[in-house]
């Protein structure tokens, strides 16, 4: 089955598999201090090690969660309520208009319930952050600002953020930077201390380890509040009961994932450039979004996101679904009814357009068979979802 749908969640690696398997048969909670506890204990700060090293940070910045997800609720809130413990005029919070629901909703819920107030920096066409619009913001009045919020490089079209100038604006002015490297990490050279960044979303189940476990790492400097309150675990940022195996395998997946990285991100990239000259070649009138120039200085290696003018983006993806091919609309479905993307809306595209999008993302499992199904397959996709659209549209004429 041709699986391209890889931003959503990868194939795990055999390494984690392999790695997993071994502790699950393991007993052993890593705050007991028996040999068992002991045992998983090393375990645990054996992955927190190798995971620290690489990613370009020390042990003690790693901090597990379940996720992205909560590791980005963890950042934006936690982060927010300690400065303003500390200062209550500091209620200003930064961030990009294409950020991961993950980061807008606590942002959006921290501005309906906590007296937040969230500025969204606009990004070009690209998809890339206006860093005039974000400075302009810091100028503005620096002192009320809490943190700042931008993603290394974006879930949806791939472009990667000028996340060096935002540091060095925000470090100008105290301010500390917040980034959401879940698509990021496994393909982007990351490294948290060269960043600068004083905290970072890092996800596994993005790069070849297992869904439910993630971290958040953490400069010295940065104490957010908790969000969970009990055993006071992970530097009592993060209260719960440590999953071994599962951050064992985030370790061993990280490993894989760092190890073949240059070699993997060329392949794919040249599988992601045969993808987008087929589809044009079947489609000529199909609109690549994101950035065109296609380096991973500006895009992730793995990203194809396009619209097709004159389909729906929901129904294009049942239809190759239909021929086994995965891949994924860049709308949300409320009610029912698919809401076009906030990002490619940011970008500046039309409703119709965002809504006839898709988003094809490879990886380390990709083939050239993966990108020939999609070529065979998309031109009468585009032609049967043309002809319903039309149909629809005549039919509430
Ligand atoms: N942030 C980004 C950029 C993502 O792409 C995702 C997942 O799609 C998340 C956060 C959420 O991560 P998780 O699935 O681990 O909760």
């Amino acid at each position: 089955m041709p699986y391209l749908d890889h931003a959503a969640t990868t194939p795990m690696r055999p390494e984690a598999i392999a790695a997993m398997s071994a502790q699950f048969g393991d007993v052993g909670n890593a705050s007991s201090l028996h040999a068992a506890g002991r045992r998983a204990r090393r375990v645990v700060e054996e992955s927190r090690e190798s995971i620290a090293a690489l990613l370009g940070a020390r042990p003690s910045d790693v901090v597990f969660t379940a996720g992205g997800t909560e590791s980005d609720n963890l950042a934006v809130k936690g982060l927010y309520w300690s400065q303003v413990a500390k200062d209550p005029s500091r209620r200003r919070l930064l961030t990009s208009s294409i950020e991961h629901h993950a980061l807008l909703d606590p942002l959006i819920w921290l501005a309906q319930d906590e007296g937040a107030e969230v500025v969204q920096a606009g990004v070009d066409r690209r998809g890339r952050l206006d860093l005039d619009a974000l400075a302009e913001q810091i100028d503005l009045d620096s002192g009320s600002i809490a943190a700042i919020s931008v993603m290394w490089a974006n879930n949806e079209v791939g472009t990667v953020q000028p996340l060096e100038q935002v540091v060095s604006l925000a470090q100008r002015h105290g301010i500390p930077v917040h980034t959401d490297a879940v698509q990021a990490v496994g393909q982007l050279d990351v490294d948290f201390s060269a960043s600068g960044v004083d905290a970072m979303s890092v996800s596994a189940h993005k790069l070849g380890g297992p869904t439910g476990i993630g971290a958040i790492l953490l400069g010295r400097e940065i104490e957010p509040v908790p969000l969970l309150h009990g055993g006071g675990q992970e530097r009592d940022v993060r209260s719960g009961t440590l999953d071994v195996p599962a951050i064992v395998g985030f370790a061993a997946a990280l490993d894989a994932a760092s190890r073949d990285r240059i070699e993997r991100n060329a392949r794919v990239s040249a599988l992601r450039g045969a993808l987008i000259e087929g589809v044009r070649s079947q489609v000529p009138d199909v609109v690549l979004n994101g950035d065109e120039r296609l380096d991973e200085a500006f895009r992730l290696p793995n990203n194809a996101h396009f619209s097709f003018p004159g389909c729906e983006g929901d129904a294009l993806l049942l239809l190759l679904d239909a021929k086994g091919i995965e891949c994924s609309t860049g709308s949300a479905c409320s009610a029912g009814i698919a809401q076009p993307s906030h990002v490619l809306l940011a970008m500046g595209a039309d409703a119709a357009s965002a809504r006839s999008s898709l988003r094809f993302s490879l990886g380390w499992t990709s083939t050239p068979e993966d990108v020939a199904a999609v070529v065979t397959a998309i031109g009468p996709a585009v032609e049967r979802a043309q002809l319903a659209a039309g149909v629809g549209r005549q039919a509430r004429s």
